[in-house]
């Protein structure tokens, strides 16, 4: 287990704050160092527990960052606390910020093709201190070609939208052929783009994002289910304590 690490049925969290892990992140990039976040939910905490060899990529990630009210709602009930919710988004969006500021290369891959031509010309629009050197779409098979497109182009960011848990094992996969900072944002790009918008900040504010993207996607009712069981899981742990 990492040094500090908070565990949540299995998944190990770092422990910062959003600013202590801003400026982590920020000099890796100074650096030039190989990093690699991940923003597990509770249906990530979940997946892993039902299996090895994502919850071992996630644990061996450098940063296991808690993404999603349940994560810091279930360590309070383990009473071990933690700071703050750190948003997978808001972490995109941090990451594309220091990229403009610091003149770096990005590459973006995942999500749908429209969607990610409209995140990569947003890019070219507002980010003009970016040099944006690839992206892809994530609807391809793993034949190595994508891997290879990255590594010619050897970008210090590389934005992953697979979804999980493709997503991290795209990343572990191939995370040696470029030294970047390199991270799984999930359905960020489809909020990035615009074609879908993000819960109002009052909602967020209450913690009820879940719930509004719930009412947008009624679909993801089967998904939801995982919170009330991560939340079971987190009471048995609590009185096995
Ligand atoms: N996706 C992809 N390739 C796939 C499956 C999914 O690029 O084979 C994309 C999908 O288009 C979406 C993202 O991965 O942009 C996953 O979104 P989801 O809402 O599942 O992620 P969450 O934010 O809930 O982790």
């Amino acid at each position: 287990m990492h040094k500090n690490r908070i565990d949540i049925l299995g998944t190990e969290f770092d422990n910062f704050t959003e600013k202590q892990f801003h400026e982590l992140i920020s000099t890796d990039l100074d650096n030039k160092a190989n990093k690699f976040i991940v923003t597990p939910n509770p249906e990530i905490v979940l997946s892993a527990r039902n299996n090895n060899r994502f919850s071992n990529i996630v644990n061996n990630a450098d940063y296991v960052i808690p993404d999603g009210i349940g994560i810091i709602k279930g360590a309070n009930m383990l009473g071990t606390p933690m700071h703050e919710r750190i948003t997978g988004f808001d972490t995109l969006m941090f990451l594309i910020e220091q990229a403009n500021k610091k003149h770096l290369k990005v590459y973006l891959l995942g999500a749908k093709p429209e969607v990610i031509k409209a995140s990569a010309d947003r890019i070219k629009r507002e980010f003009t201190g970016i040099d944006l050197v690839g992206y892809h779409d994530g609807y391809f098979n793993d034949n190595g070609m994508v891997a290879a497109d990255i590594e010619e182009k050897q970008p210090d960011i590389v934005l992953v939208a697979l979804g999980s848990p493709k997503q991290e094992y795209f990343i572990n996969k191939y995370r040696d052929r470029c030294t970047a900072v390199w991270i799984g944002v999930g359905g960020s790009f489809d909020v990035f783009s615009g074609t879908k918008k993000r819960a109002p900040e009052i909602i967020q504010k209450l913690s009820l994002e879940w719930f509004y993207r719930l009412v947008k996607e009624p679909t993801r009712i089967g998904r939801m289910f995982a919170i009330p069981k991560y939340l079971m899981l987190i009471q048995k742990e609590k009185r096995n304590k």
